[in-house]
């Protein structure tokens, strides 16, 4: 089956298990090649909806991962949005084609590179892929409409929350190495109100 068949079939299958619902988002994904995101030895593999290893123990997180925390991000074609673990570039570039710009921190600086490369492979223009601690949010573009974290923090870190706008969303998995909580939080004020919407597993952030 050729990687066009295999990619339908995906969003068939991620859209019949209410991942996918936002027709704008099912087309973010109709349009992003993933197996330009994997590495070349597993192009054949790129549709199968489970993570896959991308070299210095990091991987690409599964589509219907992807899927669900692009729903819950609510993005609108106004937003700057800041992303902390751009891993392989493939959450940036989902989100790319539905908000204005993308600011990708990696923290591992050849997986910054591979996500560069292939994010223009993919022809994404609108996502910087910033080398550094995520953690601490990159206050020059600050404050985002949005802010994603695709690695697991024991809290939501203080310095995102700050960087993030009056009712901004921001969503995490949070909780220890094995296991975590993916958590929604909208800001009012300084405060975070927070949804739980359950367990995920997620590669640990560092510093
Ligand atoms: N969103 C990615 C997958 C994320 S995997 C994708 O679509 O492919 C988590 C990534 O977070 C890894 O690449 C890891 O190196 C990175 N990471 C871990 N700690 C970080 C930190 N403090 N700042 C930025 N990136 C970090």
């Amino acid at each position: 089956m050729d990687l066009q068949k295999k990619r339908k079939n995906l969003i068939k299958h991620l859209t019949a298990e209410g991942f996918l619902k936002t027709p704008k988002i099912i087309k973010a994904f109709e349009e992003v090649p993933r197996e330009e995101f994997v590495l070349p030895s597993e192009r054949d593999y790129a549709y199968a909806d489970t993570p896959q290893g991308i070299g210095y123990g990091q991987t690409i997180s599964a589509p219907h991962m992807v899927a669900i925390m692009t729903e819950l991000l609510k993005p609108s074609p106004y937003d700057k949005v800041l992303e902390v673990g751009a891993g392989s570039g493939y959450q940036a570039a989902v989100l790319s084609k539905l908000v204005r710009k993308v600011y990708a921190m990696e923290l591992i600086p050849e997986l910054a590179e591979f996500a560069r490369a292939n994010l223009k492979k993919a022809g994404c223009k609108n996502v910087n892929v910033i080398q550094g601690d995520g953690s601490r949010g990159y206050p020059k573009e600050a404050p985002y409409d949005k802010i994603i974290i695709t690695c697991a923090c024991p809290e939501i870190p203080k310095p995102l929350i700050k960087q993030l706008k009056q009712e901004g969303i921001i969503e995490a998995p949070v909780g220890g190495t094995w296991h975590q909580n993916l958590i929604v939080g909208t800001k009012t004020r300084e405060h975070l109100k927070t949804k739980n919407y359950g367990g995920c597993i997620f590669v640990p952030l560092r510093h």
